[in-house]
């Protein structure tokens, strides 16, 4: 049955009863769990007599009110609840409960992933595993005891500190392992592990000279593809201490790799549970993105052990006060160990991908949300990357020594306690002395806003003229002016810079004026990204920009508009612009870090040129795209050779960012190369897969060969699969290829590639490899025959039985339904109203798909 009911945060109320400590007990069998709950509560709210639990699904076994069974008038158990009456001030509950791990698919709560058990209880899996108040304002110290079959289960591991080995337990071949987590927690944190485990160990000493044990476990046989993860793990242990003062406070830190995950990772107390892709790698089989990803992961989970654990969100409105404030931490820590410049491009490039695209669209909603059906929903980039912004923007306008101060101030204040958006703000303000009160509209404004620039020159007066333009609210409402840091910079006609300021913008309208210039300035606008705007600027030189910005950022964003202008103008029937086909040979003669040049040579995306137009027709998109690619590698065919065959260094595996950086450069070239499919760039890339000894490499190289006409695809594809069809992580990458070719036959290739034996629809990773990537493949996804949307709503409903959180992210495809052309749009909303309409939807499909049709 289904639930579909709306939760308020308007309608927030605090809990009436505290659990001052729980202890849990947990009986693994193959067949099922038995769990053994005792909370000691107390009443908070004199006026409530009736203890009500959240219980999803709850098979109960016995029922103990200070050790006295209950009669069953004295309770009553619904779908979601359990609900015991007329309970005293303090007491003592004892339920007793049995669930099935072995046949949860949802990956919720307690389930399988392969012989392991492990949970995923955030935001409300816990309540599927025991009867609890389910909340992230009721916060607990727990006590957990892991009882298993000894050979089948050698590893058993929970929160907090180790406190008890049991050799046997009742019958000989069981064993039980208590933990003890001495930090009141939410049960979202709480976290169990079981199984025949690998493991790598290491140890930090803190700040303060506590010793900390490192543990990260994973599939026997894997344990060496562990050690980048331990690295990290060090490097975001020592940063956080020099960089925000903040110490890990248990004698053990644990981690575990599972292949059955729905998210990236998760950072139960003590216990960190990860999606095997951000733990696992070695040079033969994981990408530098991999490399790179896995160090942020890994960061990200451990950040969290203060920004989300130690303080925690009253209620899941609040989630981008843990999420937003970690994605941020992450983003600087990955900024401070590898290149700031590059690092700061990708986080704007993945923004703009994903939540501008989130943002203008009827899904779109504030980072803190003020309502949902399913909380799944909500683990948006709305919450986590433009959460991050906001963030990002308070650290600007403060400064890093307030930001520091206030930070400092935000741990102490409320360090144990379960805390609102509200009060990271005011610790923001009261260190800093600056008034945020009219900031506080990030939180709560939906929808991109823009930046409308008018430049005057006049008798030496520069008149920067400034115009907000805010976008209404998904339910038509109108909202209010930003409030951010504008860093800008004006620059004389022979590149040198005037000036370098940040402005602060918080009107719909205001005008700066710049004194005393000898000649008209050129302006360099929203440095660094500092806010999360569309800037919309006339008469700009980007190629000056190309040449002379100082701003990494702007000096980027200046090649990327300058080839959107120009793709545009094709779009519209247009010649060629010469001037950027120029502006694009300077940069490949600019002498700047390899990773940087990358980036400068990348041109835009589709989905970037997709959110710029009106009415959407990806043939159209496409064609132009790449014509100008093609114009681009005849033009400069004999230089990007050059480049290629410099910066080619086929047996060097290492990963320092001189490395890496020559891996990027090389293989962008590469990419741009393959726009004129010549039988040079065919035999580069087949010597490439060929001879390379690093993943990255090889990835490049085969999505070059299925994109040409060369035969030699066909071999290599099958070497491939050959060699890694039993790597899960590698076979990701494989169907992913498949998936995202624009070759003809691709939907048939897909339904096809679903028999493989190394593909399994239970897994998210595979299923996010195969179909997550096709529904963005949108020259297939969006065919005009109609069989791309037909497919992947046909997958939405089957996977929606097995796994609802994995079926809505799949169905996030369909959001840009209102801005497709007429011809499409007709048969989008055939599969979208075939989708609404199937029995027992879950609610998390349910909540996407009927916001797009309304
Ligand atoms: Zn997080």
């Amino acid at each position: 049955m289904n639930k579909r009911k709306e939760i308020f945060l308007k309608d927030y109320t605090k809990p009436a009863f505290a659990i001052e400590r729980v202890d849990l007990v947990f009986d693994l069998y193959e067949e099922y769990v038995i769990v053994t709950n005792t909370m000691e509560c107390k009443k908070l709210d004199a006026k409530t007599d009736d203890l009500n639990l959240h219980a999803r699904d709850l098979e109960l076994e016995s029922l103990h009110l200070n050790d006295l069974q209950l009669q069953e008038s004295r309770y009553v158990v619904t779908e979601e609840s359990l609900c015991v009456l007329n309970v005293p001030e303090t007491f003592r509950i004892k339920i007793v409960n049995k669930i099935y791990p072995q046949n949860n698919t949802e990956l919720e709560g307690l389930y399988k992933s392969g012989d392991i058990f492990c949970t995923q209880n955030e935001p409300e899996g816990f309540r599927s595993i025991t009867p609890y108040l389910d909340r992230p304002d009721v916060m607990s110290v727990f006590t957990t005891t892991v009882i298993a079959e000894k050979e089948k289960y050698p590893v058993l591991l929970s929160n907090g500190n180790k406190t008890q080995c049991h050799e046997f337990f009742n019958d000989k071949g069981r064993h039980g392992v208590s933990w003890h987590d001495p930090h009141p927690k939410p049960s979202y944190l709480f976290a169990l592990v079981a199984g025949n485990l690998g493991s790598i160990s290491d140890e930090f000493t803190t700040a303060s000279g506590n010793l900390v044990a490192l543990n990260i476990y994973c599939d026997l046989g894997n344990e060496s593809k562990c050690t980048h993860a331990m690295k990290s793990l060090k490097e975001a242990m020592l940063w956080d201490e020099e960089k925000y003062g903040r110490e890990y406070d248990l004698d053990i830190y644990n981690i575990v790799a599972v292949d059955s995950f729905n998210m990236g990772a998760m950072e139960n107390k003590g216990l960190n549970i990860f999606n095997s892709a951000y733990v696992l790698a070695d040079e033969d089989t994981a990408t530098d993105a991999n490399f790179m990803g896995i160090q942020s992961v890994i960061a990200h989970e451990y950040f969290h052990n203060w920004t989300g654990n130690r303080i925690t969100c009253r209620d899941w409105f609040q989630l981008t006060l843990k999420e937003g404030l970690t994605v941020f931490r992450d983003q600087s820590f990955s900024a401070d160990l590898n290149s700031a410049a590059v690092q700061r491009i990708e986080d704007v490039k993945a923004l703009r991908e994903r939540q501008f695209v989130e943002h203008a669209s009827p899904t779109a909603h504030p980072i803190q949300p003020k309502s949902y059906i399913s909380m799944n929903n909500f683990y948006t980039a709305t919450v986590y990357e433009k959460g991050a912004e906001v963030i990002r923007m308070m650290h600007t306008l403060l400064g890093e020594q307030n930001y520091r101060k206030a930070t400092d101030l935000y741990f102490e204040h409320f360090d144990g306690q379960a805390v609102t958006t509200d009060d990271f703000v005011w610790a923001m303000s009261e260190a800093s002395g600056i008034d945020l009160e009219p900031f506080k509209v990030w939180y709560h404004q939906s929808g991109t806003p823009k930046l409308h620039v008018h430049k005057n020159f006049a008798k030496g007066v520069f008149t920067l003229e400034l115009t907000q333009e805010i976008p209404n609210a998904v339910n038509g409402a109108k909202q209010r002016a930003y409030f951010y840091p504008l860093k800008m910079a004006l620059f004389a006609k022979d590149g040198k810079e005037i000036l370098a300021k940040t402005l602060s913008i918080s009107k719909m309208q205001e005008t700066f004026l710049f004194e005393n210039l000898a000649e008209e300035p050129i302006l360099s606008i929203n440095r660094d990204f500092s806010a999360p705007i569309i800037v919309q600027e006339e008469h700009v030189d980007f190629a000056f920009l190309m040449q002379y910005d100082t701003n990494s950022f702007t000096r980027y964003e200046a090649s990327q508009n300058f080839a959107l202008q120009t793709i545009e103008s094709l779009i519209q029937g247009d010649a060629i612009n010469e001037a950027f086909v120029k502006a694009y040979g300077y940069i490949l003669d600019l002498d700047v870090d390899t990773s940087y040049k990358a980036l400068l040579l990348e041109l835009p995306s589709i989905s970037t040129l997709m959110q710029r137009q009106k009415v959407i027709d990806f043939d159209v998109i496409y064609g132009a795209k790449e014509q100008l690619a093609q114009h681009l590698a005849v033009t400069y065919e004999a230089k990007l050779l050059a480049l290629y065959r410099e910066n080619h260094e086929p047996q060097s595996q290492h990963l320092d960012a001189d490395a890496m950086g020559k891996r990027s450069l090389k293989n962008r070239v590469l990419r741009i190369l393959a726009a004129k499919d010549s039988s040079v760039v065919q035999e580069l890339a087949q010597k490439q897969y060929d001879t390379s000894v690093t993943m990255t490499d090889r990835v490049v190289a085969l999505d070059v060969l299925e994109n040409s006409a060369s035969d030699y695809r066909k071999v290599a594809f099958e070497d491939f699969y050959a060699k890694y069809k039993e790597q899960t992580l590698v076979m990701n990458k494989y169907f992913s290829l498949l998936s995202a070719s624009h070759r003809e036959g691709v939907l048939q290739r897909v339904i096809q590639l679903q028999e493989d034996s190394a593909y399994d629809e239970k897994v998210p990773n595979l299923v996010r490899s195969l179909i997550g990537v096709f529904a963005r493949n949108y020259k297939y996804f969006h065919a005009k025959d109609g069989s791309g949307y037909k497919f992947v709503a046909e997958k939405i409903i089957a996977i929606d039985k097995i796994n609802p959180q994995m079926a809505s992210g799949l169905a996030g495809a369909f959001k840009i339904y209102d801005k497709m052309n007429e011809e499409n749009k007709v048969l989008l909303k055939k599969e979208l109203e075939c989708i609404i309409s199937t029995q027992s939807l879950s609610k998390n499909v349910f909540e996407i798909i009927d916001k797009i049709l309304n």
